[in-house]
């Protein structure tokens, strides 16, 4: 039994670093233990936790980009080449992204939080798979990919109904095939977009986007301030299937570490926060949670 969880989990001491806190945290021997040992957990999703769903993620083990980097919110809002190539990508990828169902990391943490074990799950992914799974108290910290947003007048439109004009506009494009890429978008690359017609609002003319955070966008101030009240309600933090190589979640581990916390981390590769954490369990979200189901 011990050598098995000793393979289960591997983990480490926290090194002294800015934000170590000055009592050391005692390591966990398995996730079960350190999940029993706190009552209330946040939760910190990511890429990992959906890839079991048929979304790839952007980076390798080492946290590095797998692919070209995503599109920029300052060059998507500043250059209609790169809004045609946008949406002809995510023409293609949407079709397969809508899809895409919950798998048993997102069922595990529903089963938690109806035990009333979770303060909060945060998620950076863009899917909606939690709430497909039955989670309730979900911050979306980087918004949705089902709803569109108008940049102009800021009405929300459901991304079916912008794919429906999307596919009038262009109906020359509906029969690309192309590899699926993360957050609904398509490799499509090599194809002239210059033809290619983007939608707009139909209320004010205005850039129509999708209502996530772009890279280079801030994550809205309110949802971010939401959702460290949770964390200071929390007894410890739980990041699955993250390297938190974006600063915007990387912030919640330091936060948490530093307030006391034991910060636990469930991923193949290294995290961003590998240095904070209390507890490393290198394996896939789905197959670490599986106790719980
Ligand atoms: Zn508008």
């Amino acid at each position: 039994m011990r050598r098995r969880r000793a393979l289960l989990a591997r983990f480490q001491r926290p090194r002294r670093n800015a934000y170590a806190p000055a009592v050391l945290v005692t390591p966990f021997s398995t996730l079960e233990e350190f999940i029993e040992r706190h009552r209330k957990l946040f939760i910190l999703t990511g890429a990992g936790c959906s890839t079991r769903s048929g979304i790839p993620d952007y980076r390798d083990a080492d946290g590095a980009w797998k692919r070209a980097q995503p599109i920029r919110y300052q060059d998507f809002m500043a250059d209609a080449a790169a809004r045609r190539r946008y949406w002809a990508r995510s023409l293609i990828g949407w079709r397969r992204f809508r899809e895409a169902r919950p798998n048993d990391a997102h069922r595990a943490l529903a089963r938690l939080e109806s035990k009333g074990r979770i303060e909060l799950l945060l998620t950076q992914n863009v899917d909606r798979l939690h709430q497909a799974a039955g989670s309730v108290r979900v911050v979306d910290l980087h918004g949705r990919l089902d709803l569109v947003r108008c940049m102009g007048c800021g009405r929300r439109i459901a991304r079916d109904e912008v794919q429906d004009e999307l596919g009038r506009l262009n109906a020359g494009w509906l029969g690309l095939a192309a590899a699926d890429a993360p957050d609904g978008d398509a490799d499509l690359d090599g194809a002239d977009f210059s033809s290619f017609e983007p939608p707009s609002c139909r209320r004010c003319g205005g850039v129509l986007k999708p209502d996530v955070v772009f890279f280079g966008e801030t994550v809205p101030r309110g949802r971010v301030d939401a959702a460290m009240r949770h964390l200071a309600q929390a007894d410890a933090m739980l990041i699955v299937g993250s390297s938190l190589m974006v600063y915007s979640g990387y912030r919640f581990a330091q936060t948490a570490v530093s307030a006391g916390k034991p910060a636990a981390a469930i991923n193949l590769g290294r995290t961003r926060a590998d240095g904070l954490l209390a507890l490393k369990v290198e394996q896939a979200c789905e197959g670490a949670l599986a106790f719980l189901l």
